[in-house]
């Protein structure tokens, strides 16, 4: 947190360095995918050396999830294409709002603007051989879109689960399911309301993201259950397409 020297942001350990969360997903049949892209999208694609996207999922349409997206251009030159986005009409109509110059058709060429594709997300559909399935939450008094993809579901910014969504997550072998702090918060689990939904989903792994610095990596880890841990930038976790 910037001006903070509490001991989460004095850490050494590199685990207690968090930028935005966001994941990068390659699946067997070769499609690269962003999930959200948020502001730290170029530092993020830098370090991890993405040099392929063929489609962002979006969550949802805060700053914290799609301020990258100018930064997508550099994939379209790659890509030779326009970059396809895939959410809900609130978070397209988002993205339409905070990147007006994107759209306005008076923007002068030859800057550089991002060309993107929209999409929006009315119910699972498919990206190659992946099924996408979007699992409504709760993010605070809004509703928001967890995902799906085989054995993997990925809940972030979640703070409740509706009942109808719960089946959607049959079945989960890996869950990356988002704990902000210790305090409860108006839009997001703490991390024991993450604890209880991830007991309840059962998945053999679970990896709680999205935290503040309320929660130093390895003090915390210590104090989790066998199966559940904090996730970290970086981590690298393989899940079945089942
Ligand atoms: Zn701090
Ligand atoms: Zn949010
Ligand atoms: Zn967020």
């Amino acid at each position: 947190m910037i001006g903070c020297d509490c001991s989460t942001c004095r850490s050494d350990d590199p685990r207690d360095r968090r930028l935005r969360p966001s994941l990068f997903i390659r699946t067997d049949d070769g499609w690269c995918l962003l999930v959200d892209a948020g502001p730290d999208l170029r530092t993020q694609a830098l370090t991890h050396g993405i040099a392929r996207v063929d489609a962002i999922l979006f969550t949802h349409g805060h700053a914290d999830h799609i301020l990258g997206l100018d930064d997508v251009r550099r994939f379209n030159t790659l890509m030779k294409q326009p970059m396809a986005l895939y959410g809900d009409e609130t978070t397209l109509d988002e993205i339409r709002r905070t990147f007006s110059y994107v759209f306005n058709p008076h923007t002068p060429k030859g800057g550089g603007i991002p060309r993107l594709e929209l999409f929006r997300i009315a119910g699972p559909f498919c990206l190659g051989a992946l099924e996408v399935v979007p699992v409504p939450i709760w993010h605070g008094a809004r509703p928001i879109l967890g995902l799906r993809l085989g054995a993997f579901a990925y809940l972030t910014d979640c703070s409740g689960i509706p009942d109808s969504s719960w089946p959607l997550l049959d079945g989960v072998d890996v869950l990356v399911i988002g704990a902000l702090r210790r305090q409860p918060h108006p839009t997001h689990f703490s991390l024991d309301q993450a604890m209880e939904a991830a007991r309840r989903i059962g998945a053999r792994r679970t990896y709680f993201t999205h935290m503040c610095h309320d929660l130093p990596h390895a003090a915390t880890c210590d104090r989790l259950p066998p199966g559940m841990t904090l996730a970290y930038d970086g981590l690298r976790v393989r899940s079945e397409a089942r």
